[in-house]
């Protein structure tokens, strides 16, 4: 029988899992827990054609993986008889240290636990998450996978904050760099789709999500990345804001007697889309542009125009891309934010194909025109499968 890896990526109130066999890339079954917590709690598992579903309250993450077990029983399955060789976790951020896929024991939990100021909204869930799932599955290695892995590479003159040394060094402040797993995953599809060596391509993969970041990537080896310290920086996102003038931070703190918490949640989630326009689907955003409505056109231009800037300095920065690649829920399926990002690029070698942008198929495919030197993608990312494959590198 094939070898299988659950997945699991907790977040402060939610609990995303999934089961996968690593080799042939088959997901058997995924599924999410919401609300945990909360009186309204739900549980949902697709194992092949079925969804089971489970409603009312689920007291903390330790029910809510014991919830889905029970899903999976109720499917008529068992995870001890599909295979189970290891339990991956995705972890926001690895810090300096943390980088390769870790196999947890109590030594790294306490390491983890140490980050969390780094990244307060994402580690400690996450932490939380190994700890419930280690007690449950005591029998199996538990492997932290983190978002930062890919980015631990980059050159030091991408990842240095121009600060105090002296301050960045003490507080381990550098730009670290997310969605690592994303970009390392794609890029290498992306050389596979076209047949060509890794290490002999210039790359751009924009990961266009709820969270939202870019990177390029020299022979496989990552060059920059939009995000930073934490992932607030870079691109327009759904409610993050992305790059601003740090000096906005002080203003509203002196000014507006706004304090760092409410600074900090102003910035993750009433910024980005949802701030500039209620709201963060781009299917909806698309329908009030057509309809008139001014906010959510804004929105949509202050978000092209940023990302067009990192288009143009990543290419500088490359000095020329073999290929541009568009991954995850916006890059994937809206092809009027790949259109108007490449729009009137094609002196610097790159025009997409209006009508194979346009095509409705699935699956990794070629956009750009015949006649344009840099190839341009749409790949589908899989951050689970790519954290079940780290897995397997360690156990
Ligand atoms: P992700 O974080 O990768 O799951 O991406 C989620 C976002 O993708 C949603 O908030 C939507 O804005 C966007 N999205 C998903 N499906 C579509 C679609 N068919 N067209 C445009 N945007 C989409």
């Amino acid at each position: 029988m094939s070898q299988t890896v659950l997945v699991l990526n907790s977040g402060s109130s939610s609990l995303k899992y999934q089961l996968l066999q690593p080799d042939t890339g088959a997901s058997l079954a995924h599924g999410i827990v919401e609300r945990i917590g909360e009186e309204a709690s739900s549980a949902v598992l697709t194992f092949g054609d079925r969804e089971i579903r489970r409603d009312g309250r689920i007291a903390d993450h330790e029910a809510a993986l014991r919830t889905a077990f029970d899903l999976f029983a109720e499917a008529g399955q068992r995870l001890d008889s599909l295979g189970l060789v290891a339990v991956g976790h995705r972890v926001v951020h690895g810090g300096q240290r943390l980088y390769r896929p870790t196999v947890v024991d109590d030594a790294v939990l306490d390491q983890l636990r140490e980050l969390a100021p780094l990244a307060p909204l994402h580690n400690p869930p996450a932490v939380l998450g190994i700890k419930v799932a280690r007690r449950v599955l005591p029998e199996l290695p538990h492997v932290a996978v983190f978002d930062t892995a890919f980015f631990h590479a980059l050159p030091a003159a991408a990842s240095t904050y121009a600060i105090d040394r002296d301050l960045a060094a003490r507080w381990q402040i550098r730009r670290y760099g997310f969605h690592g797993t994303s970009h390392q995953y794609v890029s290498q599809q992306a050389a596979d789709f076209l047949g060509a060596p890794l290490e002999s391509l210039n790359q751009i993969v924009l990961h266009l999500g709820n969270g939202a970041s870019g990177s390029a990537i020299a022979g496989g080896r990552p060059v920059d990345t939009t995000m930073g310290l934490t992932p607030m920086e870079g691109l327009v996102m759904g409610t993050r804001s992305g790059d601003i003038d740090p000096g906005v931070i002080s203003y509203l703190w002196r000014t507006a007697g706004m304090g760092v918490e409410d600074i900090e949640v102003m910035l993750n989630r009433r910024s980005g889309m949802y701030g500039l326009a209620g709201e963060i689907d781009f299917r909806i955003l698309h329908q009030r542009i057509e309809s008139g409505d001014e906010d959510a056109r804004l929105a949509y231009e202050v978000y092209v125009h940023r990302l067009r800037k990192y288009i143009g300095a990543y290419l500088a920065i490359l000095g020329h891309t073999d290929v541009v690649t568009f991954t995850a829920g916006v890059g994937e399926n809206d092809a009027r934010v790949r259109r108007d990002a490449l729009t009137g690029l094609a002196t610097l070698g790159i025009e997409i194909d209006e009508h194979l942008n346009e095509s409705p198929t699935r699956g990794a495919r070629l956009i750009s025109a015949d006649k344009s030197p840099t190839s341009v993608l749409v790949i589908p990312t899989n951050e689970e499968l790519a954290i079940a494959r780290a897995c397997l590198t360690v156990i």
